[in-house]
């Protein structure tokens, strides 16, 4: 468990915390307010040991007991508050903020949606492209689920600027067995 204080420009008292999951080590940064980042480090998931020696804020404590949830059974988290998130970028009028926040709020555990229906729900089907540029600018990916956002091909599409595409796989069959055995499932970021 890593654990440091630093100042934030927004005054913001950021802690961070690693810890283990099946698709690697995670590092999650929040401040008393909610979560500000989720990295997927792709470090082995054998390299930390997630211990609470130190006191972790209420937010990122929520958090931690979500993903742990989240991981042991996808299913289990439709039944728990999510953390709140404190991000910046989560706090404005983009359209980023508009995608990933409707991403979260209406894509539940084992849907799926394309790029472009997503772009279609945040009210601007014709911005397909922007809607690739918020998943890809995702400060907390896995909760807000930008890997359930698929090319309308039945493509894939990226995930983790193209290095996590086995990574995505592995979190919508953990979510949905079923899903992911039509031959066309092919990796081909071209977020259409
Ligand atoms: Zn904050």
């Amino acid at each position: 468990m890593r654990t440091d204080m630093t100042e934030h420009r927004t005054a913001c008292m950021l802690q961070s915390v690693s810890l283990p999951s099946p698709v690697g080590e995670l590092l999650l940064s929040g401040c008393e307010k909610g979560v500000h980042t989720i990295t997927i480090t792709m470090e082995t998931a054998h390299s930390a040991v997630y211990c609470a020696d130190v006191e972790l804020n209420a937010e990122l404590q929520q958090c931690v007991l979500w993903l742990q949830s989240y991981f042991s059974s996808a299913d289990s988290v439709t039944s728990l508050t999510p953390p709140a998130i404190h991000h910046p970028l989560l706090h404005t009028d983009s359209f980023s903020a508009r995608v990933l926040r409707t991403l979260q709020d209406r894509v539940s555990v084992g849907q799926t949606v394309s790029y472009r229906q997503l772009a279609e729900m945040a009210g601007n089907e014709r911005a397909v492209r922007a809607v690739g540029g918020a998943m890809r600018r995702n400060p907390v990916p896995l909760l807000i689920p930008c890997h359930r956002v698929l090319c309308s091909s039945g493509a894939i599409g990226g995930f983790m600027g193209g290095k996590g595409t086995e990574i995505k796989r592995w979190l919508l069959q953990h979510e949905s067995p079923d899903h992911l055995k039509t031959p066309q499932n092919v990796s081909n970021p071209d977020y259409s």
